[in-house]
């Protein structure tokens, strides 16, 4: 094969010994060529590129490290799955064999969870929009309704009316507990005294009865005594409301946010020296809820981490489509996966292996993806070997929030495969073809190009 002609460059190499930095970074490369124990090769091969892998042995410890963290502390946990975080029906049958509830916050998920036979009793119902029709579905069926807004209390009070019974609610709150920006957008503020008017509204009314707390403070939390600060004042408000208006809170539901071990962009340090432990955060949460809590009370506390079980047990699959010298000198690589199947590229600073050994230094190099847009970047700036066509990334972590929020932009979406723990292999999404994009496309007649 002949070959393509290069302008030579010039790059600063340091080489040298091995020195507590490891050994030089001009040199050092990640290699992978399994995913629990399939052959990437064999994945391509079988399954096509660019190729989404989950590994159901890890969704499944992940799962269990994290409930073993917090049922050994404190006697009634129950995670709810978070949907909106990957709704694949495979990912959320394992977390829900493995005795995960449903999470949802919207229609749409709260008909996947129905559609995968999780009871509206076990369901969480949350998020801002929650349309009158959805709604008294929920109520029907005894879903677990966290309450966002004003209108949304209105709507069920309507709702009680029709069905002339009075219905059993829970109350998102939001308020400081020192991570900022503060979601303030979600729920009912604590602090200010909104959500107790709130309380007030619905006992006035009598036709709602509140029984639960939730809140969610965010994401890719690092600090855990923000987790801390939130129940003391969620139980304290609880006890408020209590002693005020005779209504029992019987769940606390204390939200996701947990962080994956992904480096996010911007910051220096790797995710194993800045990331607490799960026994970390399990702890300051449970010895929060002891200290507060009245003596004999154990209410039902609900965890709805989404991004800490999926994130690590999802890889991505690209491959090299071509490389080019940019004019300033830098390497640049075009693989066949970009933002279009990697929503969370906008901030996370993904591993990278790749799935040979190759020869020569490595060069700062940017990878983009396979789309027409100038911002499609899968990475800047990292130092890669010279890779060829047909060369193999393998990134990670990107089980989470990637396959629900990826886009319909240009291309097909591809495979989505699930590796069993004995090593069996299921896709679990089809790669999409043109039907799938055209199928509810249509073309009034008038259009319609003559013979
Ligand atoms: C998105 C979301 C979660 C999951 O958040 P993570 O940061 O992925 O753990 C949990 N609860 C609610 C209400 C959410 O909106």
């Amino acid at each position: 094969m002949a070959k393509k002609y290069e302008r030579p460059i010039i790059i600063k190499v340091q080489t040298g010994m091995m020195n507590k930095f490891g050994s030089s970074p001009y040199y050092s490369r990640k290699i992978r060529t399994e995913i629990d124990g399939v052959a990437i090769s064999d994945l391509v091969d079988k399954f096509g590129s660019p190729l989404f892998v989950f590994s159901e042995k890890s969704l499944r410890q992940k799962y269990r490290a994290y409930y073993n963290s917090f049922s050994t502390r404190y006697p009634n946990i129950t995670f709810g799955w978070s949907y909106k975080t990957n709704y694949l029906p495979a990912i959320c049958s394992v977390l829900h064999q493995e005795g995960a509830i449903a999470e949802v916050v919207s229609e749409m998920e709260y008909d996947k969870a129905r559609g995968l036979g999780i009871p509206g009793n076990k369901i969480i119902y949350n998020g801002p929009f929650k349309n009158l029709r959805a709604l008294e579905k929920a109520v029907k069926e005894k879903a677990m309704i966290n309450i966002d807004h004003f209108d949304e209390i209105y709507d069920l009070e309507k709702i009680a009316d029709k069905l002339n019974k009075k219905i059993k609610v829970g109350m998102r709150v939001n308020m400081d507990t020192g991570i900022y920006p503060q979601w303030s957008r979600f729920g009912l503020n604590l602090d200010s005294g909104q959500a107790m008017d709130a309380v007030k509204r619905m006992v006035s009314k009598g036709k709602l009865i509140l029984n639960g707390l939730h809140c969610h403070i965010g994401t890719y939390i690092l600090d855990t005594n923000a987790y801390a600060v939130e129940i003391e004042k969620m139980i304290k408000f609880g006890y408020e409301i209590q002693d005020k208006f005779e209504m029992k809170i019987e769940y606390y539901d204390i939200g996701g946010g947990f962080p994956s071990k992904i480096k996010l962009k911007g910051t220096y340090q790797e995710p194993d020296v800045t990331n607490p432990s799960i026994d970390e955060y399990a702890e300051s949460i449970t010895t929060a809820l002891f200290r507060n809590l009245k003596g004999g009370d154990l209410p039902q506390v609900y965890i709805e981490t989404g991004r800490g079980i999926i994130d690590e047990a999802g890889y991505l699959i690209t491959s090299i489509v071509t490389s080019k010298r940019l004019p300033d000198g830098r390497k640049a690589y075009v693989a066949d996966a970009g933002i279009n199947l990697l929503y969370t590229a906008f901030w996370y600073k993904y591993n990278i292996e790749i799935d040979r050994q190759v020869d020569g230094t490595n060069e700062p190099s940017i990878v983009y993806g396979p789309l027409c847009m100038n911002i499609d970047i899968i990475e800047e700036g990292r130092l890669l070997p010279p890779m060829e066509k047909g060369t193999r990334l393998i990134l990670s972590p990107v089980g989470a929030y990637n396959v629900t929020q990826w886009m319909q932009f240009i291309e097909y979406r591809p495979n989505i495969v699930l590796i069993g723990e004995n090593r069996e292999l299921d896709i679990i999404r089809e790669a999409e073809d043109l039907s799938d994009i055209t199928r509810r496309e249509k073309l009034p007649g008038r259009l319609k190009l003559k013979e």
